[in-house]
């Protein structure tokens, strides 16, 4: 019977796992499709100096709306996307059309306003990718100097070796990079030090946590000291409320982004809100 049993379990698991997979099969077709029908926007985010109030960038973030009109979050079709490789098209995608609204808004007098891109693994390791990214600087005619490549930590950490070598040559253009969802991979101090980064991104996690008791600002206390140590800036994500916001006010961080500022938003609404920040 025990035997009987766990048979029975084992092909309820390998159904489940079917479902699921035919699912995720279903579900990168459609954002094929999505892709080429070009129904995929991106929204920017704006990023403030903490101090000042004042925006001094934004973060394109992509959104994909079903033909159902619902949206389907980047956290669950992004890993897609990167597993099967169509993160490289949507990925230059994402960073023309970006570099492009950059030189939009220093026509409409933001050119001091910088552009985070987000930069997954695959898209970063294909071997044209400085070429991608020359390119878009290029046709766009933006200032390099205002586009911001993010890598996250696990990236940087794990891709150590290759990492080093091309983050040189990128740099090269002009750009640069921050290391974005910080504090949740395990980097070692050393090799950061190597690393040519400038800035370092506290993840959404421990802002939330911040205000909750003494322990609950300990990482980003360390990772603001770390970036003192290191010369890079340091800035905070998720930020929700103004007790979170003086908080890290306290801890020494300069640059923040999170709902309390302000929502991600379409090209026209942010050029709306831009102009009454300013
Ligand atoms: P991320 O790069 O860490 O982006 C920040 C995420 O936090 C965004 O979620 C943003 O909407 C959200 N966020 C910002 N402020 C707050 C806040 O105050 N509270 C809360 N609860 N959330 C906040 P989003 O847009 O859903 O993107 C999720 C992730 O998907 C991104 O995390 C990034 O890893 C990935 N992603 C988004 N766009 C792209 C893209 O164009 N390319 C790549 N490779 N990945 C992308
Ligand atoms: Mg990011
Ligand atoms: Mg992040
Ligand atoms: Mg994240």
């Amino acid at each position: 019977r025990a035997k009987q049993r766990s048979r029975g379990e084992v092909n309820y698991f390998n159904h489940e796992m079917s479902v699921e997979i035919q699912e995720r099969v279903k579900l990168l077709q459609a954002l094929r499709q999505a892709f080429d029908n070009e129904r995929l926007f991106l929204v920017y985010q704006p990023q403030v100096d903490l101090v000042t109030g004042k925006a001094i960038g934004v973060e394109a973030l992509i959104r994909w709306r079903g033909e159902d009109g619902k949206f389907i979050a980047p956290d669950r079709f992004i890993p897609l996307a990167e597993h099967s490789g169509l993160i490289v098209s949507i990925g230059e995608w994402v960073l023309r059309v970006a570099c492009h609204y950059q030189a939009k808004l220093t026509q409409q007098g933001f050119g001091h306003i910088r552009m985070a891109v987000n930069v997954a693994v695959p898209q970063f390791r294909h071997p044209r990718f400085p070429f991608v990214l020359r390119r878009a600087i290029q046709d766009s005619g933006v200032d390099p100097s205002k586009i911001e490549l993010e890598i996250t930590e696990s990236m940087a950490m794990e891709e150590a070796d290759f990492l080093l070598q091309t983050l040189d040559k990128l740099k090269e253009t002009g750009i640069s990079v921050a290391v974005d969802d910080f504090g949740t991979g395990f980097s070692s101090l050393s090799y950061l030090q190597k690393l040519s980064v400038d800035r370092l991104k506290i993840d959404r996690a421990f802002v939330n946590e911040i205000t909750d008791s003494r322990r609950g600002a300990q990482i980003p206390e360390m990772v603001i000291q770390l970036g003192r140590r290191l010369g890079l800036q340091i800035i905070a994500e998720g930020v929700e409320d103004k007790a979170q916001a003086d908080t890290l006010i306290g801890l020494g961080c300069q640059e923040a982004q999170g709902f309390y500022y302000a929502r991600p938003m379409e090209p026209d609404p942010l050029l709306d809100w831009l102009k009454a920040n300013r």
